[in-house]
């Protein structure tokens, strides 16, 4: 079977756990620390704060903004559950609108068609690793006086020109178990702004300064010594593995380029996409529709996933939702109905590669 994600931890999480076992500091301690300083150091950041997961760490993002009720943020309609409902779990409400099909992140000209008086912020999502057109949001951002909450949960080390996403402003990164770097369960906010990364610090511990010393109602957004350990070993092989990805998808794009009826993921110029997900769209004009070249490839041994099946804002628990607005998204509507996302992780090897192509070029050349 050729899965869609693989999880290798690192030959040296072992120790690290065992050193986080033995010494008896298991939440908030040294681990964490270390973890966060590597991060920072791959972000080029000032602050990394690590929380218990990306969704916690983008709810006390927005919390830090001192964002709640009747304020408005304006995300992508097309996304993970998890970026709406942290907006949701901030009381604010959550705008959704529509993306652009070259690099599936969300369209600035619907951005700025959705602002209001209550906007507040706009949390941008880097879909699939590849990072979006960020530099007209932040400009956009900059003319209305909005904060800017990048989703980076499928970025990291991905690189606009030469800043590596997190490198500026602020940004949120998952470490679930199936992204570019896992903990099992956890979360980090990266940002540049002092005064937001004290915020978080107080936000993620109870709002406490010193023990039982309250600065602000807080909450528990901890993440444990033991998740930090086996982050730690996989962060020195970030760029190598984000480089096998790299090396994959253009294998996979080569041997994919000519077929008619699929359209392959594209790397806008100037930015460094991390093929979290190689997601390539079947069109009307494919020989074969989406969910049956899925069951093909399945019955081939080839795990394939859609990321994702419908925009958030169709889904009834959603649609019904008084915070949640909506502007229509034709171009996401037809990006949940053709992507197909292709296994790239680093571990596949060069005839499983070969087997996916020939698997892919088989179905469609029928
Ligand atoms: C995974 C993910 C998150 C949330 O991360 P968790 O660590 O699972 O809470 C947020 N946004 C996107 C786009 C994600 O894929």
């Amino acid at each position: 079977m050729i899965r869609i994600s693989e999880v290798r931890l690192g030959d040296t999480v072992r120790a690290l756990v065992d050193e986080v076992l033995m010494s008896g500091h298991l939440v908030q301690g040294p681990m964490v620390e270390k973890f966060e300083r590597r991060f920072a150091t791959i972000c080029e950041a000032e602050h990394a704060i690590a929380v218990s997961s990306g969704t916690t760490a983008l709810v006390a993002a927005l919390q830090a903004l001192e964002l709640g009720p009747g304020d408005e943020v304006i995300t992508s309609a097309f996304t993970f559950a998890a970026t709406v409902n942290a907006i949701l779990e901030s009381g604010a409400t959550a705008h959704l609108v529509d993306i652009r099909m070259d690099d599936f992140g969300i369209d600035v000209d619907a951005v700025e068609a959705a602002i209001t008086p209550r906007t507040r912020a706009i949390v941008p999502v880097h879909l699939y690793g590849c990072p979006c057109a960020i530099e007209y949001i932040r400009s956009l951002a900059a003319a209305h006086d909005l904060a800017v909450v990048e989703d980076a949960a499928h970025a990291h080390g991905a690189r606009v020109g030469d800043a590596t996403v997190g490198s500026d402003g602020t940004a949120i990164f998952s470490f679930y178990g199936t992204k570019n770097v896992t903990t099992g369960e956890g979360g980090l906010v990266v940002t540049d702004d002092s005064a937001l990364a004290q915020r978080l610090r107080l936000l993620r511990n109870q709002g406490m300064k010193a023990r039982y010393e309250y600065e602000i109602p807080g909450h528990n957004y901890r993440m444990t010594d033991l998740h930090a350990a086996v982050g730690i070993g996989q962060l020195e092989h970030l760029g190598e593995w984000n480089d096998r990805r790299r090396l994959n998808a253009r294998r996979l794009g080569d041997g994919l380029g000519e077929l008619d009826g699929i359209v392959l993921p594209g790397e806008p110029p100037g930015r460094f996409h991390v093929y979290h997900q190689f997601t390539i769209r079947v069109t009307s004009d494919s020989p074969m529709d989406r969910g049956h070249l899925a069951k093909a490839l399945a019955a081939r041994g080839i795990e394939t996933g859609i990321y994702y099946p419908h925009p958030i804002q169709h889904y009834e628990c959603y649609r019904e939702h008084a915070r949640v607005a909506a502007t229509p998204t034709p171009v996401a509507d037809q990006a949940a109905r053709e992507v197909l996302s292709l296994p790239v992780h680093p571990w596949l090897s060069e005839s499983d590669l070969d087997s996916l192509v020939s698997a892919v070029r088989d179905m469609l050349t029928r």
